[in-house]
């Protein structure tokens, strides 16, 4: 984070060095220290008044180790926290609740984003509204397109006709499969036809060479 944002939330800090009362190289550290830990503003200010730049340095780099170690405590407890819980509301309506550390649930949202965004151009292929979060709901539901699969899970994007044999990566040309259905359709070079959820693989009839 540059200086300019921390200072945003470090108003003392800012307001001393305007005074004069702080130099940029002691604002400098005082920011970086306390944006860290934010309630340790005025006792590093305090510090920069009586110590030199080496000594505040050293109490910056006190308040960050203590900080960070904070940080991983809190971590390793979001962690413990682990879960993913699954329930019925009395109107029927199914319920997960996923909870652990935002890298970790950040990266299952970011691997459904292929899946939302091929569903979000169908969707709009075929003039159906979603809501995003509807999108959301779809693409972890996803099932295999081909008519009578019903698989759901570990679904792979087929393109329909292979990048190698000039296909594209547009909408048209992608579809959402389960790992049986490939090993139907590129040994043979089958192509998919038809609208999603009703499509068949059809041998593929290449022009006479
Ligand atoms: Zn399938």
């Amino acid at each position: 984070m540059d200086a300019a944002k921390r200072f945003d939330v470090l108003f003392d800090t800012e307001q001393a060095l305007r005074e004069g009362r702080l130099s940029g190289a002691q604002a400098e550290a005082v920011s970086a220290a306390a944006f860290t830990d934010p309630g340790a503003q005025q006792s590093l200010l305090a510090s920069a008044t009586v110590n030199g730049l080496r000594g505040l340095k050293q109490d910056c780099a006190r308040v960050s180790a203590a900080a960070c170690v904070d940080e991983m405590a809190v971590y390793e407890r979001v962690r413990r926290a682990r879960s993913i819980r699954h329930w019925q509301d009395p109107d029927g309506t199914g319920r997960i609740e996923v909870r652990g550390p935002i890298d970790q649930t950040a990266r299952v949202m970011a691997a459904l984003e292929p899946y939302e965004r091929a569903i979000f151009e169908e969707n709009r292929r075929t003039g159906n509204h979603a809501r995003p979060e509807q999108t959301a709901f779809d693409a972890l539901v996803r099932r295999c397109v081909i008519a009578g699969c019903h698989v759901t899970r570990q679904l792979e994007i087929d393109h329909n006709v292979p990048l190698c044999d000039g296909g594209t990566t547009g909408y048209e040309n992608i579809h959402r499969v389960c790992g049986f259905h490939p090993r139907e359709k590129h040994p043979t070079s089958a192509r998919l036809v038809g609208e999603p959820g009703q499509m068949r693989l059809r041998p593929n009839e290449r022009p006479p060479p």
